[in-house]
């Protein structure tokens, strides 16, 4: 409500009521209304040149205000350009007047001494002034008990306690010894009623020896728009910001990592890293389902073990010559060494088991959803087709090793050939190359930084070496039906 508003309704309000109004705005100072003119009954003491502070009529004791989400709360607090030099407001349903630094109503008679305790140094003049000021805005001005007719929220204006409050008459107070003593006015009753008194929110309004408090719901939480920005990002900004699928993309090249900016990783899969929904379909290409799953592929992890531990297997009984051959040829006194332990040959067998479910994904529409395609050949597709035939329960562990080995050997011993004089960007012609790529992005869409890159790089070198190891040996034994000897 602004000041040049026609009062509400005075009929029905014949004393000071609850302020029911949630305090949703804060406690500001509106700025100083546009003196009327001057009354003709004023007296000469405040010739016209002086600013006139008559500028809200005398205040009428005001019904229940209505508030609905169209017409919110407004503030019950007002003020004139007189008493806003001083931080003073005037309460329009109480008719009292408040200092808003301590949240204390005071009476005129009492006001300049209170406002001198906070450092104003008041002329005699401008203490008459703000006195006829106060007289024309018939503020209450005896300490006399005030408090809202029933519980409500707090009295704007006034600060709010915890305290005590009589749950038998409307007495509170904030010292525990004097609602006991209190609770003993009621001794007769307070047995029927249990517990005479709980704790809850006070306020009251002047600041005598004997206050008079009484109690209010508590207060609404502090109003959003005072809140600070991190509250404001959280609340407003991030939720936005969350909600959004897409992925930011890097404004210029340096802002990739330096790896990322020489594999052209970034490059190869832009279309693909746009969308997180793109990110998670495109990672799916690299995910072996799990065994509780249901799909045949999940199969491919127990076969890429059997896989590296039948390589294993023909690696150790070779010749120290092939085994050599294998490390570094022309190196002497190194050979070849096979996995051993366990673990980390099914770590390898993930990579191999990865990689099959990568090609066998990528050329079923209905399994993969990303779109991408590896640069396959028709027989790349049907050696594909011919692992996947394999994959059912109660087949035949040395096919289905074989279908694999068939599977990625031309992929692993085209990468093992790679001559550096290749065209840059055809690399993605390869196979192995395309895979190394979805294998270092990450959900979010960055890439994997270089140690977790390492990894797979060095297994895919082991896996070069021992299919390469293993075509040779079937070639020569001109079979490959029968790999396990
Ligand atoms: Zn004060
Ligand atoms: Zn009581």
């Amino acid at each position: 409500m602004t000041l040049d508003q026609p009062p509400m309704n005075t009929s029905s309000a014949s004393s000071p009521v609850s302020s029911p109004t949630p305090k949703a705005a804060p406690l500001c100072l509106p700025a100083p209304a546009q003196p009327l003119a001057s009354p003709a009954h004023f007296s000469a003491d405040y010739s016209p040149s002086l600013e006139f502070d008559n500028t809200p009529q005398p205040l009428p004791t005001l019904p229940s205000q209505h508030v609905s989400a169209a017409n919110p709360a407004i503030s019950d607090l007002t003020t004139t350009s007189t008493l806003s030099e001083y931080g003073l407001q005037i309460h329009r349903h109480y008719s009292t007047v408040h200092c808003l630094a301590c949240l204390i109503a005071w009476i005129p008679s009492k006001v300049a001494g209170h406002l001198r305790s906070h450092g104003f140094t008041l002329s005699n003049k401008s203490e008459e002034k703000l006195l006829h000021v106060l007289k024309t805005l018939q503020v209450v001005d005896k300490e006399t008990p005030l408090h809202p007719k029933e519980l409500g929220p707090p009295v704007e204006g006034l600060a709010t306690t915890h305290g005590f409050c009589c749950t038998i008459c409307n007495y509170a107070c904030v010292k525990a010894s004097m609602i006991e003593k209190h609770i003993g006015k009621h001794k007769e009753m307070a047995s029927q009623y249990g517990i005479a008194y709980r704790t809850g929110h006070v306020q009251t309004f002047f600041s005598p020896t004997q206050r008079h408090y009484f109690e209010v719901t508590a207060p609404p939480p502090p109003p959003s728009n005072n809140s600070s920005m991190l509250e404001f990002y959280t609340t407003n900004l991030l939720p936005a910001l969350t909600a959004t699928t897409k992925v930011l993309q890097p404004i210029h090249h340096h802002e990739l990592p330096l790896m990322v900016q020489m594999t052209g990783w970034h490059d190869h899969l832009a279309t693909h890293l746009v969308d997180r929904n793109d990110i998670k379909n495109l990672l799916d290409l690299v995910t072996v389902p799990t065994r509780g799953s249901g799909s045949r592929l999940a199969m491919l992890s127990n076969i890429a073990y059997e896989y590296l531990h039948l390589c294993g297997r023909r690696i150790t009984k070779s010749s120290f010559e092939i085994r050599k051959m294998l490390q570094k040829y022309p190196m002497e006194t190194v050979h070849f060494k096979p996995l051993e332990d366990e673990e980390t040959t099914q770590r390898y067998a993930t990579i191999l088991a990865k990689l099959a479910n990568a090609i066998i994904k990528s050329i079923d529409s209905s399994r993969n959803k990303s779109g991408y395609q590896f640069p396959l050949s028709t027989a790349d597709i049907a050696n594909a087709n011919g692992l996947l035939k394999h994959l059912k329960e109660g087949a035949n562990k040395n096919e289905q090793v074989i279908a694999l080995h068939i599977l990625v050997h031309p992929f692993l011993s085209h990468f093992a050939t790679v001559m550096d004089s290749e065209e840059p960007g055809s690399k993605w012609n390869r196979v192995i190359e395309c895979f190394i790529a979805l294998l270092s992005v990450q959900e979010n869409g960055s890439f994997k930084p270089p140690s977790a890159m390492t990894q797979p790089l060095a297994i895919l070198k082991y896996l070069c070496r021992i299919t390469c190891f293993l075509h040779a040996l079937a070639q020569l034994e001109d079979s490959t039906k029968d790999l396990e000897s």
